[in-house]
């Protein structure tokens, strides 16, 4: 294998010469204390920087096997490391030269704790991918400088983020443990028949609406009113407690301003694990549980949304509604059916962002618009259906009607961001002021229609080239020609993760699409996949940009392809 003296005696024979000679790195480096991978090299200076790995051998990066030898411990050693490097990489200097010469780039990690494939921690080794920007002046290449960059930065970097006596041995022991007590109090929820808990301490509100750290000053720690509140025990935090939220229906009331969405949103993070200081990192969630939301103007493909929608007008069915442009309402119904289909166990809804008349039709309504002029049965008639007849929960936020207390096991009143339990007075508010209301419901949910997706109606390909994926942020991805809107997939909380969706479509088009095969059971032989070979799976080269996500938000990306065709 050639040596790193190698590699700096090579550029210094590239330097001054065109871009493209820069090629002839492509290879393995054995440095001093690791290995550098340099698995793809960048055309010219602006074009997506150069991708490459470093290995470095326990024998060196010396990491205890107490901090890996449990995946879930090895997950957030590497979230750890990536941290490290990454934030190393934001105090580097990056020089001079064109483009992107000099740039160190790993992939950013939110408040979620993840699987990346940017870095990973076995008996063996360490690896870290990331990418440089391989330097140059105009279009010639700046050997020397490539030569400090990848001879002299890279191994510092390596030696004071990916070896263990270099860094905070209290901090990682804290990172790791925080994640698999997390871990624990999750794998609780099910055998205390929750869907959530939510840590009394807990910080729920964020800064900002664009920064997802936890507010400072001024907020208020979250504690469970006493008749909700839980024990759960964790490996190394002991007992914690919380406010449990139990299965069945859950309706978050209170005045505007008083704390519901905020509640509401830590609930849908809590299907991830968080870092020590998010302040959410005790608050876990069903790891099935999907937020749905009103989304008019997605297009749907062969949805069986009848236990919602009835005849439309002009006898559209809804046995297998298709539209380019959903309504608020349909597009609701749709979310719900499609995260049911795809596995979802609990529904988390919002008022904010549901449609009015998808939620509700009071007595009043009733009477002026008959029930044969309303193809929409409200999901109030709907929601305990979805629980006796599926065992689905909702968590619902409603401020704005009561009418959700007929149908509610459990009230929470956000209270100046303090949970009350109002059940009880709830109940007899509902006993004494009755809605009057017809329920529309009847006594079953109704029938759920799986679907088989046209394998031919995915198509990666754009014009010459054979697969183009395109993934820049946590809203959109570009599979071919065709842009998936993923803006209402509220879940989704790293680029990272729609980069991996956008392989895992293909892969899934490729390897399990057939006309036989429900999308349901092509989505779990992915995520099979996934599970046992890990997100390198999903591509030919080892890439350092994916991030797990789960089935429900492949799922939820095939569904929004607006050349989706079911069979
Ligand atoms: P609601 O949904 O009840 O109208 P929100 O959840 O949107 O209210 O919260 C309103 C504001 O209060 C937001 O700016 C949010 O960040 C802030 N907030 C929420 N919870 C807390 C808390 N525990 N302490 C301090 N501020 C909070
Ligand atoms: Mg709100």
């Amino acid at each position: 294998m050639a040596t790193c003296d190698d590699l700096y005696e090579q550029l210094h024979r590239l330097d001054g010469q065109g871009y493209g000679a820069y090629k002839s790195l492509r290879g393995e480096y054995a440095f001093e204390d690791f290995v550098l991978h340099i698995d793809h090299v960048q055309g010219d200076p602006f074009a997506a920087p150069s991708r490459v790995r470093v290995v470095v051998p326990q024998a060196v990066a010396g990491f205890p096997k107490d901090l890996w030898a449990r995946p879930c411990r090895a997950i957030a050693l590497a979230d750890y490391l990536t941290r490290a490097f990454h934030g190393a990489t934001q105090r580097q200097e990056r020089g001079s030269g064109s483009g992107k010469s000099g740039q160190i780039g790993i992939v950013r990690p939110s408040q979620a704790v993840l699987e990346r494939s940017a870095a990973k921690v076995t008996a063996a080794a360490v690896e870290l991918r990331f990418t440089v920007g391989l330097p140059a002046f105009g279009r010639r290449i700046a050997g020397r400088q490539g030569a400090v960059l990848l001879c002299q930065a890279v191994p510092n970097l390596v030696k004071r983020t990916l070896v263990y006596e270099a860094l905070d041995r209290g901090k990682i022991q804290r990172h790791v443990d925080t994640v698999e007590d997390a871990e624990a109090l999750r794998s609780q929820l099910a055998d205390h028949s929750l869907v959530a808990f939510v840590a009394d301490g807990a910080i729920l509100p964020r800064r900002s609406g664009v920064d997802e750290r936890p507010l400072q000053d001024q907020a208020i720690p979250f504690k469970s009113p006493d008749a909700l509140r839980v024990t759960l025990r964790c490996p190394h935090a002991g007992e914690v407690s919380g406010m449990g939220i139990p299965q069945g229906i859950t309706l978050i009331v209170g005045g505007g301003y008083h704390g519901k969405s905020t509640l509401l949103r830590a609930i849908e993070a809590g299907v991830y694990n968080h870092v020590p200081d998010d302040g959410r990192h005790q608050v876990v969630t069903d790891p099935a549980a999907v937020k749905v939301r009103a989304e008019d103007g997605r297009s749907i493909a062969g949805v069986n949304i009848s236990p919602f929608i009835g005849s439309l007008p002009q006898g559209k069915s809804t046995q297998a509604f298709s539209t380019p442009n959903a309504s608020g309402s349909t597009s609701q119904a749709a979310n719900i059916i499609e995260a049911i289909e795809a596995g979802a166990t609990a529904l988390l809804v919002d008022e904010d962002t549901s449609a009015t008349n998808f939620m509700i039709r009071d007595r009043r309504m009733q009477a002026l618009i008959a029930k044969d002029r309303e193809p929409i049965t409200p999901f109030i008639d709907k929601v305990r259906q979805l629980y006796t007849d599926y065992g689905i929960s909702t968590v619902l936020v409603m401020g704005g009607s009561g009418d959700y207390f007929d149908v509610a096991d459990t009230v929470v009143a956000m209270d100046e961001f303090v949970p009350q339990d109002v059940t009880e007075r709830a109940r007899s508010i509902a006993a004494q002021y009755k809605t009057e209301r017809d329920r529309e419901g009847g006594p079953q949910f109704g029938s759920l229609t799986p679907r088989i997706v046209q394998p031919d109606s995915i198509d990666p390909s754009k014009g010459r080239h054979s697969v183009k994926l395109r993934a820049r942020d946590v809203d959109q991805l570009q599979i071919g020609t065709e842009a998936i809107d993923l803006s209402a997939v509220e879940q989704l909380v790293e680029p990272g993760q729609v980069r991996a969706i956008a392989e895992a479509i293909v892969y899934a088009q490729r390897h399990y699409m057939t006309a036989t095969t429900p999308l349901a059971a092509a989505i779990a032989a992915v995520m099979a996949d996934l599970g046992q070979h890990g997100l390198d799976s999903l591509t030919e080269w080892p890439m350092g940009d994916l991030v797990w996500f789960r089935g429900l938000e492949l799922a939820a990306a095939i569904n929004r392809l607006r050349t989706l065709q079911i069979g």
